[in-house]
């Protein structure tokens, strides 16, 4: 295990922290406020490539590779982790259309997607099947030969009501896995509605919204690759969801350690700073060495990843564990070194630790 950026990686790094010290972080704790996603940032990223980052540039990708994604993400959170996380989210969808979808519906949505014209979600997860995805209940039945009607509704989908574009999961088939195909649903479709946008501890700058689909018509067309193939896609995508959610919590669990260590030199007690107690120190000293062994990790199940390696799926659940579980600890600790300051919005770590809070929830329960 080892990793060394090269040139390019360092400087697409460099670009992501550039746009998130400058675009996100001054907004974050505003868009939190105001419950919205900020449109017109999400193109100045797609305009960075960071909206297809590793869909093939036919379409508008960047076609990077995933550790390339996991160093944007990474840079992202530490501006604005409910953003970052969306994009993610987006990034996700956009690569499962370029991987799994016919040529038509690549060229179709994805020119769209990858300028952030389109912003998409993904939909899973549903009243009755959270972990347990492969027991979804909604339905998709052909009615002629041109459409399917859809019946059933998502719970917790990130971008419900807001999003153009939602990737849904419904059952062609039997019962299980390989009954399950996947759809590009449109914003718009006949029978398709959200319910209302749901109050929530973290993530607070982008909308989580049931989606209702109650006979909704959804050409056959849209279907991605063949029917029953939905949930082994859905499985996929989900690989490099959870690197970059893991990114997320790496990127934004550094910037907590770091204001935590600026603010131990400053804050005096006892008639000098906190810094200077040793178990300041011992706390500052574990924080960051969690952060780079989860960094390690991450990096290498990244690595796995992009070389197709056959253990790649099990260290991406493995960083997904430690990373989010580890980011969202040292948050913590980086709160309480802040003692009762770190608990008021200004010092935004209270944000950054109920934001981590849910990556050890979604996209795989920890
Ligand atoms: C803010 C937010 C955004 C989300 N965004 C999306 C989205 O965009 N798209 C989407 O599809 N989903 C989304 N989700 C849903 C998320 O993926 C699910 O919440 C998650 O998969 C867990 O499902 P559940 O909430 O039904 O919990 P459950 O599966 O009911 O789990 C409840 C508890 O039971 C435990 N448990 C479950 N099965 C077992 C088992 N076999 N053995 C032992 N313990 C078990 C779990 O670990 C957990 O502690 C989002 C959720 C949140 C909170």
């Amino acid at each position: 295990m080892g990793y060394q950026l090269n040139e390019d990686q360092a400087l697409i790094a460099e670009a992501a922290r550039s746009f998130s010290d400058k675009q996100l972080k001054p907004n974050a704790a505003r868009w939190e406020e105001e419950k919205s996603l900020d449109r017109s940032t999400l193109r100045q990223m797609a305009e960075l490539g960071f909206a297809g980052l590793y869909v093939r540039d036919d379409v508008g990708g960047s076609a990077l590779s995933r550790l390339d994604a996991a160093l944007v993400f990474e840079q992202l959170a530490r501006g604005c982790v409910s953003t970052a996380a969306f994009v993610s989210i987006h990034n996700m969808c956009a690569w499962m259309i370029d991987a799994f979808g016919a040529d038509d519906l690549r060229k179709r949505f994805l020119p769209d997607v990858t300028r952030m014209q389109k912003i998409i979600s993904y939909c899973l997860t549903e009243p009755n099947a959270g972990s347990d995805a492969a027991g979804l209940q909604t339905t998709a039945k052909m009615d002629g030969d041109s459409h399917y009607v859809l019946n059933g509704s998502k719970s917790f989908i990130s971008g419900g009501g807001f999003s153009d574009l939602y990737l849904v999961m419904a059952r062609t088939g039997g019962d299980g896995p390989k009954g399950v195909s996947a759809f590009v649903v449109e914003n718009g479709a006949p029978g398709l509605s959200f319910g209302k946008n749901e109050k929530k501890m973290g993530w607070q700058a982008q909308p989580t919204a049931q989606v209702i689909m109650e006979d909704c018509r959804v050409p056959a067309a849209n279907r991605i690759g063949p029917e029953g193939s939905g949930f082994k896609f859905a499985m996929m995508g989900l690989d490099g969801g959870r690197l970059n959610i893991s990114a997320c919590s790496l990127g934004a669990a550094s910037e907590a350690l770091e204001r935590a260590t600026l603010y131990s030199k400053d804050r005096k007690q006892f008639g000098k700073p906190i810094a200077d107690f040793q178990a300041t120190q011992f706390k500052l000293a574990d924080m960051a060495t969690d952060l780079e062994a989860g960094r390690a990790l991450l990096y290498e199940a990244a690595r796995r990843l992009d070389t197709k390696e056959p253990d790649a799926t099990k260290f991406c659940a493995m960083a997904k564990r430690y990373v989010t579980d580890t980011g969202f600890r040292i948050a913590n600790d980086a709160l309480q070194i802040h003692g009762g300051y770190g608990y008021l919005a200004d010092y935004e770590i209270e944000r950054i630790v109920r934001d981590l809070r849910v990556h050890q929830i979604l996209e795989g329960m920890n």
